[in-house]
């Protein structure tokens, strides 16, 4: 039987090839005209492309994009828009960027517009992050949700192919634990299912040609699609575990979820067995957990933690941090299970 309440508070969405053209009028549209543009340092180039577009609607450029967003950043960011006078910022970028437009919103209130360039899906969500002394927080607020998201799949044609992968595991996540969350509803499920199934099926058409406009614009829509899921329900382990190993161990974000994504699925796998079956159908393979190893490994993601900068002497902590706090997932969270997982991660075990 089904049993939901659901309300959904989503951005606006300008979604086409060429869609970044229309974003003086979006703006105008809001009834903004002195916009702070965001971006990583190294976007900075687009940052200012962007801010020339919006003309005299732009106010400056904040290259200041830090992965999952230290506060002094946040505040640097804040400081700036002040000094501006601005009255909203465009966050040009991936996660990072767009996590820094929701920082200053957390704190000013300014409405946000985003442009995202990676498949991380942050656009579509009420969820944000901030690291201080090496610890990630994350929080839910109706005001950093963007107002308005601009999907141009022309700004990720150079996506670099390893970023590409990864990100797109990314949005995988967020897609195969909306499946099983306790607050999920058929809708979701529907685009989960259909937000995984895209992702996967463009990576072969990415691996052949990064600068396929078509095969972009799919990715982009099913990182709409997995982003809208997370925005929508309550994530668990696999996330949980994410924050922790890139907040705590300062590991790279995309590519953790890469290497947990196969794992923390195999274990909530005895849990959770319709969405088990619908993310291993969406990937057209025999299992969920090995059907998302082979994806990551068919394409060169990383699939182990040793892989990517992990130290062996961590695990006991990450294990720790990572049942410290109670949070909604399908199989209870057994310390001495989730330090196995962090094992079979670290090692780059097949999950089958
Ligand atoms: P990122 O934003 O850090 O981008 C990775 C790198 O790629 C950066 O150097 C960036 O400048 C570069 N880049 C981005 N787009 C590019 C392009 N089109 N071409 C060339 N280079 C490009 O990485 P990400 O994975 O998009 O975001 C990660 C961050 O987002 C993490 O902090 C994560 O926690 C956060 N996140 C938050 C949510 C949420 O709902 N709050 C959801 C997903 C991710």
């Amino acid at each position: 039987m089904h049993d939901f309440v659901f309300a959904a508070r989503l951005p606006r969405v300008v979604f086409g090839a060429g869609a970044l053209r229309r974003l003086p009028d979006e703006i105008a549209a809001l009834g903004l005209g002195r916009a702070l543009v965001l971006s990583t340092p190294g976007q900075r180039a687009l940052g200012e492309r962007v801010a020339a577009l919006l003309g005299d609607r732009a106010v400056g450029v904040f290259a200041g994009a830090v992965i999952h967003v230290p506060v002094a950043s946040a505040r640097a960011a804040c400081e700036e828009a002040r000094r501006l006078g601005a009255d909203s910022a465009v966050a040009i970028g991936g996660g990072s960027t767009t996590g820094l437009g929701k920082a200053i919103a957390l704190e000013t209130s300014l409405p946000v517009v985003a442009v995202p360039t990676t498949y991380a899906g942050s656009e579509m969500t009420t969820v944000y992050g901030l690291t201080d002394a090496g610890m990630k927080t994350t929080g839910r607020d109706l005001r950093v949700l963007p107002r308005t998201v601009v999907y141009d799949p022309e700004l990720s044609a150079a996506l670099p192919f390893a970023i590409t992968v990864t990100s797109l595991l990314n949005a995988i996540a967020h897609a195969a634990e909306g499946l099983y969350a306790p607050d999920r509803n058929p809708l979701v499920e529907a685009m989960a299912e259909e937000g995984i199934r895209l992702a996967a099926a463009v990576l072969p058409r990415l691996q052949r040609d990064p600068g396929d406009i078509a095969a972009r614009g799919d990715a982009l829509v099913a990182a709409w699609l997995c982003g809208t899921v997370m925005g929508s329900v309550t994530v668990g382990l696999h996330h949980k575990l994410c924050h922790t190993l890139g907040g705590s161990f300062d590991l790279p974000h995309a590519e953790v979820h890469a290497v947990i994504l196969p794992q923390a699925m195999a274990y909530n796998a005895p849990a959770a067995a319709p969405a088990m079956a619908r993310i291993a159908r969406a990937l057209g393979a025999a299992s969920a957990p090995g059907g998302l190893f082979d994806l990551g490994r068919a394409h060169g993601a990383p699939t182990s933690l040793a892989a990517i900068g992990m130290r062996a002497d961590d695990l006991d902590r990450a294990a720790g941090l990572a049942v410290q706090n109670a949070y909604p997932n399908p199989r209870p969270l057994e310390r001495a299970a989730v330090r196995d997982l962090l094992q079979r991660a670290f090692d780059g075990v097949h999950p089958d």
